[in-house]
């Protein structure tokens, strides 16, 4: 029986001489439809480099200048998907449930950005360091889907930021560090996260890699 791998009932395909040599449907109809929902509409007004919806007429959105009084921003957000919905639901069940047949689920929705970049590198994952959770849930994603990446950046344990104030939290000690000695002088990065919503994290660990000299660095989000 041929199954959604989403919510796993079963796809009734019927054959015909258009779909036969096609690779087979993996999500059902239903579920498909949550995922056209919550596709991130590029039409819409947004900043153009994180994606924000506008609120107000200037080129850079208000996060984006808040974050540039501090950091050297990154040059592109590259992301398909809104944080809500489904996909906050799979995010949710994944990270935290612990669903992992889920990472396929997302690899199979995602895809890496059709742009220039010399390497890919995932935000560690603070549960890494939580004994109980020893997965990334980023790298794992990134697995399924087939993507070499170097795992560059380490991190310390970080306090729960919803529990600081926002400038507090941009100023407060960056929980990111290299462990590696590998020379990234000139490189051009992409950063990889599962939820892009301020962007301190991402600026953060940019913040890293432009102390060691990176031409520039963008990121891929799974979504925001
Ligand atoms: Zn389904
Ligand atoms: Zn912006």
């Amino acid at each position: 029986m041929h199954r959604c791998i989403q919510c796993l009932q079963p796809i009734h395909e019927t054959l015909t001489v258009f779909n036969f040599y096609r690779p087979r449907e993996q999500f059902c109809q239903s579920c498909q439809k949550q995922w056209e929902t919550v596709t991130l509409d590029l039409n819409s007004r947004r900043c153009p480099r994180c994606l924000n919806k506008q609120t107000t007429d200037s080129d850079v959105c208000l996060d984006c200048q808040f974050l540039e009084k501090t950091f050297t921003l990154m040059s592109q957000l590259y992301c398909d998907y809104q944080y809500t919905g489904v996909m906050k639901e799979v995010i949710h069940n994944y990270k935290f449930m612990r669903d992992y047949y889920l990472a396929k689920v997302l690899a199979s929705k995602l895809k890496p950005p059709k742009t220039s970049y010399d390497m890919i590198v995932p935000i560690p994952s603070p549960y890494e360091r939580d004994a109980e959770r020893t997965f990334n849930p980023v790298t794992t994603v990134l697995d399924y889907m087939g993507v070499t990446y170097i795992n560059l950046l380490k991190t310390k344990l970080r306090p729960k930021q919803s529990q600081l104030g926002k400038i507090a939290r941009a100023q407060a000690s960056n929980p990111f560090y290299i462990e590696k000695e590998i020379d990234i002088t000139n490189k051009e990065i992409l950063l990889v996260d599962d939820i892009y919503t301020t962007g301190l994290t991402v600026h953060h660990a940019g913040e890293i890699l432009c102390d060691k000299n990176v031409r520039k660095f963008k990121v891929f989000a799974f979504s925001r």
